[in-house]
């Protein structure tokens, strides 16, 4: 095989970053996307100053930043009695320690910024209409082939193909996601829709009774976005599908009449029912690894899936650059990087899920009164582990 090449499966935020560090670092990369067009769904995305390191590693960081609404808090409302339990401060003494800011921007612009410096990248191909179905691979290389019957070759292959792999199906043969049973119902609404008095500049977040509602301003405050969670107990899953606005306004009758108005606001609604997966060791396979929610899929309340990616990409450049010439031994000691990081992430979004986003009753009870006695120095603490990750030296 003559070919030095790098394949990626998938154009989404991992596959497209994954394309941006490798050829940082030297490689000529083709990205192989199943969809006609390379694109995001229209809903907006939390993210954290971990993947703003990223993102400046990546050189889009700057892209990045002209998009996005900088919040000043993340606020947790009781959605059982209308009180606040708590913020966390995003303002300046956040900032400094983390030396980047916490910010929400819409997906569409966080992928094109990704897509812009791929598209001006010569080392980048990016193929559209491109189903990868599977994998082979011998001493001499790796190849690719797609559902047309075409194959392609290359050095290493990355499966980025996000939450139902066709790479981690035949590498790790673990079978579907793990289906929740919560309900995700996403809406972008004009500003104007936005009741008045709960147009905050904040990731504002109702915890209810087995439900939540999240809303935060997009594209300088020209929309909100709402992300409205709930267990329905349902079994299969479902991506983006409309549903009628009376089905949400009923799975959030239960909850006080300020977060109702939220919820009344939109007129059309989508859903999604979350899936998540065990965390699993094994995501390479000799010249073949597994990044982003190919890897390490998880449940959305760390929001943190994407910020993930992002780092998997800079972390997956750097070890291929440490050893270009064992491409099997540069992906074993990415995975042996990432491993620990992505697990506790997907353990602590279902733990938040769990005693943060849904407890009801005492449970309820004693989430209060353990997070209203944080100081926001407090909050900025314990989550050096998480938004530390990556920070640049002074
Ligand atoms: C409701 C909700 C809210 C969220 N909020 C946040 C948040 O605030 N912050 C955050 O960081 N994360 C958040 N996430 C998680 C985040 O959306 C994902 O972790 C992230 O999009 C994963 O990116 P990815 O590139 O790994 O996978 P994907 O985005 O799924 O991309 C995979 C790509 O691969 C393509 N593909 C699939 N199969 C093939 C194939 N066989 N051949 C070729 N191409 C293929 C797909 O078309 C797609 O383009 C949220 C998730 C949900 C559901």
């Amino acid at each position: 095989m003559t070919t030095q090449t790098i394949l990626i499966s998938g154009g989404g935020i991992g596959g497209l970053a994954a394309a941006l560090s490798l050829s940082r670092q030297g490689f000529s990369v083709t990205v192989l996307e199943q969809a006609p067009s390379l694109g995001e769904i229209g809903a907006g995305i939390q993210i954290g100053p971990n993947a703003f390191h990223a993102m400046d590693a990546l050189g889009v960081g700057e892209l990045v930043r002209a998009k996005a609404v900088f919040i000043d808090g993340l606020v947790l409302m009781d959605a059982s009695t209308d009180e606040q339990v708590c913020v966390v401060p995003l303002d300046e003494p956040f900032r400094k320690r983390f030396r980047n800011p916490y910010a929400v921007i819409h997906r569409a612009d966080l992928h094109s910024a990704l897509l812009e410096a791929c598209r001006k990248d010569a080392k980048v191909t990016l193929r559209t209409s491109a189903r990868v179905q599977s994998y082979s691979q011998d001493a001499g290389g790796v190849r690719a082939t797609l559902t047309n019957g075409e194959t392609l070759e290359g050095i290493a292959l990355i499966g980025a193909d996000g939450l139902h792999s066709a790479i981690r199906a035949q590498m790790l043969k673990d079978g579907p996601p793990m289906v929740s049973g919560h309900t995700t119902f996403r809406s972008v609404i004009p500003t104007e829709q936005m009741p008045e008095e709960l147009r905050w500049n904040a990731a504002t977040l109702w915890a209810g009774p087995k439900c939540h509602i999240v809303h935060y301003p997009l594209q300088g405050w020209k929309v909100f976005n709402l992300v409205a969670t709930v267990h329905s107990g349902a079994t299969e899953a479902v991506a983006g599908e409309p549903v009628p606005t009376e089905l949400v306004h009923q799975a959030f009758a239960h909850v006080v009449p300020r977060a109702q108005r939220i919820i009344h606001a939109a007129d059309s609604w989508k859903r999604w029912v979350l899936c998540d997966r065990e965390p699993q060791e094994g995501w390479c396979d000799g010249r073949v690894a597994l990044l982003g929610d190919a890897a390490h899929p998880m449940l959305q309340y760390m929001a943190q899936g994407a910020c993930m990616a992002l780092e998997d990409a800079v972390c997956l450049g750097e070890q291929l650059a440490a050893r270009p010439d064992d491409m099997t031994a540069a992906l074993e000691a990415y995975r042996q990087a990432r491993l620990p990081r992505t697990t506790r992430l997907q353990l602590a979004s279902r733990a938040m899920g769990e005693y943060v986003y849904h407890p009801d009753g005492p449970r309820r009870m004693a989430r209060n009164a353990w997070l209203q006695a944080k100081s926001g120095e407090d909050f900025h603490i314990s989550l050096e582990w998480l938004y530390g990750h990556g920070r640049k030296a002074a």
